[in-house]
């Protein structure tokens, strides 16, 4: 992209408030921690629920960026950098977008539904990549944000495009038409549930069809709830398994071992091809995909061919423990331009190392010629201060010149067998790599071997959750974060890490340690000790933690070392106790309290807090409120006497919910952020952070009258097929779950626990169950919840998310 500022401002119908608007915009960013973000970047400043990326403006202007979209010009920026004045910078985003879009003139095919976008998109990438130069969406990109990003993403020697586009409530497809404008529409599977969002279904395929509004064809699968809604006007190309009239009617399907054979009657011609996949989804997927082919007018043995080599889509990165304490950033399924990108954003997030490593393959598809094509990967690995390239293939083995330090491999084989003369350790390492590279063989390499139990913990529905609760306050307010006992049994760095990203005001840390190796994985965001021990506030100071003081004794001895060691205005918290009676500052201690810290300027009461009892408790109440007036009176009375303006906070997640008027200045969020709600109205509207998974060891079959376990405490009356699960309450697993009080998931289907619960192994019935040995299983996540599990046991879901031990690998995706 090369685009003048100033045909950008008349585009966007815009008011130009700067200095020189000659400037060429190259690329276009709405993130503000992008390391990409350069002198040539247009940065769109848009204003969401919880953040408005205006505040980040005048750190972008420090590293050099000079191009913003604003709806408002922050104060003191005035005459700092160029700025485009705007109603509203998403709409000016989509708005531009749908001038880049004009630009082109290509082929682009439009995908919607409600299921298998993401795979049909990746799919028809593979089948059509040899014939076709194609820009497609990154990842799932289908937002009113992310479908703009994807197309301001074309450039000159792209000859097809394929976009999705995912809506959440009505009056949003008309925007995202008009920035893809699909020639080829494609309808995915569209789902009998009617979601949030919508009235009805009816209203949804509705909305949904709008992306085909002026499409010169649209391909989908014959059926009763769409065809009403289809525009008489519409051109379309049909497929069904039940209805002949269809333009292509699938007349039979076969399962034979792993494939499935689909037989089909186009234009009298009779026809099949076979898929390696069985399952329904995978069928109506591969469907659509051969729709579009038929439409391009490909042959069928062509057809066969590439269908025949479909393969299951990853579409996640996943962060995994690496060998020699690395930790590995996982996208060993693609290599394009688009998505090199996004993973070198993710990486930079990752803060637990400073060295950095790439192994990645020759990129395909670009639209570029190689040179220019590396000329760009080798800026965008300088931009984000990667330290090391190690270059696998013929192409970027040509271009090893371009980067610094670099080493290349022909192909994956010859690196796997140098591999034990690279060292890897302490650093991060995104292994990015085209399929065909096979790159899973080197994160097999490089991933640290433990056990199969997993905690799998899904970083996007940290950050919704996040977002959640932000939303709940009031403007101003800020947010503390708990990430005690290892951010609540989720894992405690990577979790930090993500809150740093989210530019979250504070942590909160149960004991010093805690803190100590959050500020060691180099965390900056301020970090809060809830009960440091006396003996450790040498170790607090040093690491420049902040504690919680409780007491007055606890206070003088702070104060002493704080004095000894000359400090000024170190930041402390003060606790005072309203009634939960467990740790701070008694009514009656208070004046003493106010006394000492008079005049006292080695310390600084950065924030006064209280904690609540019964917050969760709509039948006590009246006892919460008893505390918050508690709270305002004395916290009033310091902050008076002292002639200090500390941040005043006492509520926690379920406070957050219930007593929306006390936020103060602050809050602090627990359970909350880990998907978890005391009340099941709001448990509804959050996200599953952790999903506790293992596999299948053994399957037998026992007859009437056998027994299971420890004691035989289940003695089968039937035939009865068992399964072992290597985990067992070493790991957590509470022994309160063993003789059918539990069960877990196998298969989306209840398997109860038979018998005790052993050391590291529990069984569970698979009588009625298709399950084979190596299947993985679920031991809560979705189904069973964490609260489910809590309820059968007598306890809360704290308990049974802090008790999942440390032995237990904790793999963070997003
Ligand atoms: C743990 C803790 C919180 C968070 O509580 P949740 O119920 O998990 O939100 C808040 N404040 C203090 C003092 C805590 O110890």
């Amino acid at each position: 992209m090369s685009i003048s500022l100033k045909k950008i401002v008349s585009v966007l119908n815009a008011s130009w408030l700067g200095l020189k608007n000659e400037t060429e915009i190259e690329n276009i960013s709405i993130d503000s921690r992008s390391l990409q973000n350069s002198p040539s970047t247009l940065f769109f400043a848009i204003v969401g629920a919880n953040n408005d990326a205006h505040n980040y403006i005048e750190d972008l202007i420090s590293i050099g960026v000079q191009n913003f979209v604003v709806q408002y010009v922050p104060e003191g920026l005035e005459e700092k950098a160029n700025f485009i004045l705007v109603q509203n910078s998403l709409k000016a985003l989509q708005q531009f977008a749908v001038f880049y879009r004009n630009k082109f003139e290509f082929p682009v095919i439009g995908l919607t539904g409600s299921n298998g976008k993401t795979i049909v998109k990746e799919w028809l990438n593979f089948l059509l990549s040899p014939d076709f130069n194609v820009i497609r969406s990154p990842k799932s990109y289908n937002s009113q944000v992310g479908v703009p990003l994807s197309i301001v993403a074309i450039n000159e020697k792209h000859n097809l495009g394929i976009f999705e586009a995912g809506i959440s409530t009505t009056a949003e497809m008309q925007h995202l038409e008009k920035v893809i404008q699909p020639t080829i529409g494609v309808l995915t599977n569209i789902g009998s549930s009617h979601d949030e969002g919508f009235a009805s279904i009816e209203e949804k395929i509705q909305e949904k069809l709008q992306l085909f509004d002026h499409a010169e064809i649209l391909i989908y699968q014959k059926n009763k709830l769409v065809d009403p809604f289809i525009k008489p006007s519409s051109k379309t190309f049909s497929w069904s398994f039940e209805d002949q009239n269809a333009d292509v009617y699938i007349y039979n399907k076969e399962i034979v071992n792993l494939e499935t054979v689909i037989y089909y009657n186009y234009g009298g011609a009779k026809s099949h091809f076979k898929i390696p996949f069985v399952d329904r989804a995978s069928i109506e997927n591969a469907i659509s995909c051969m729709m579009v082919l038929l439409y391009l007018k490909y042959d069928s043995a062509i057809i066969q061919a590439r269908m025949g080599l479909l393969f299951p889509v990853e579409m996640r990165l996943k962060v995994k423990n690496g060998i020699n304490n690395c930790t590995l950033v996982d996208d060993s399924y693609s290599s394009d331009f688009q998505s090199l990108k996004i993973a070198l954003d993710f990486l930079e997030s990752q803060k637990q190392f400073q060295n950095k490593t790439v192994i990645l393959s020759d990129i395909f598809q670009s639209g570029l010629v190689n040179e220019e094509l590396y000329e760009r990967v080798s800026q965008l690995i300088i931009s984000n201060n990667v330290n090391r390239v190690i270059g696998i293939g013929d192409t970027i083995s040509d271009f090893k010149d371009k980067f610094a330090n670099c080493i290349t491999y022909n192909n994956t084989a010859e690196f796997i067998a140098d591999f034990e003369h690279i060292d890897f350790s302490n650093e991060t390492i995104l292994v990015k790599g085209a399929r065909s590279f096979q790159f899973e063989e080197i994160v097999a390499l490089l991933e640290e071997k433990t056990h199969e139990t997993v905690l799998e913990i899904n970083l996007n529905a940290i950050s919704y959750n996040l977002n959640f609760f932000k939303s709940k306050l009031k403007p101003g307010v800020k947010i503390m974060v708990m990430v005690k006992a290892f951010g609540y049994g989720n894992g405690g760095l990577e979790i930090a890490n993500l809150l740093e990203h989210h530019n979250v005001d504070y942590l909160g840390v149960a004991f010093a340690d805690e803190g100590i190796s959050l500020k060691h994985g180099g965390i900056k965001t301020p970090i809060m000790v809830l009960n440091p021990e006396n003996t450790s506030f040498g170790a607090i100071i040093q690491h420049q933690l902040e504690p919680e003081i409780y007491c007055l004794k606890g206070l003088h001895a702070f104060l002493k070392i704080a004095k000894q060691k000359n400090l000024k205005d170190f930041p402390i918290h003060i606790k005072i106790d309203t009634g939960m009676h467990r740790l701070g500052f008694e009514v009656d201690t208070i004046p003493e309290l106010i006394a000492t810290l008079k005049g006292n300027n080695t310390v600084k009461v950065k924030s006064i807090l209280s904690h609540l009892a019964t917050s969760d408790d709509p039948l006590q109440r009246d006892f919460a409120v008893s505390q918050i007036n508690l709270f305002e009176e004395l916290s009033s009375q310091i902050v008076r006497e002292l002639a200090i303006n500390p941040i005043r906070h006492i509520l926690n997640t379920s406070g957050i919910s219930n007593f929306p008027d006390n936020q103060f200045n602050m809050v602090r969020l627990g359970i909350g952020l880990y998907g978890v709600s005391n009340d099941p109205k709001e448990q509804k509207y959050l996200e599953t952070v952790g999903t506790l998974k293992s596999v299948i060891s053994q399957v037998r079959v026992i007859q009437a009258g056998e027994s299971v376990g420890y004691g035989r405490k289940f003695v089968a009356n039937r035939v009865t097929r068992v399964a072992t699960i290597p985990i067992g309450y070493a790991d957590g697993i509470s022994r309160g779950l063993g003789n059918g009080v539990g069960y877990i998931n196998v298969k989306d289907q209840k398997a109860r626990i038979l018998g005790n619960v052993c050391m590291d192994m529990i069984m569970v019935d698979v009588t009625e169950i298709d399950c084979t040995e190596g299947d993985s299983v679920i031991v809560f996540g979705d189904k069973p919840t964490v609260s489910y599990i809590a309820k059968k046991l007598n306890t809360i879901p704290y308990e049974i998310l802090t008790s999942i031990s440390q032995r237990v690998k904790r793999v963070f995706y997003r």
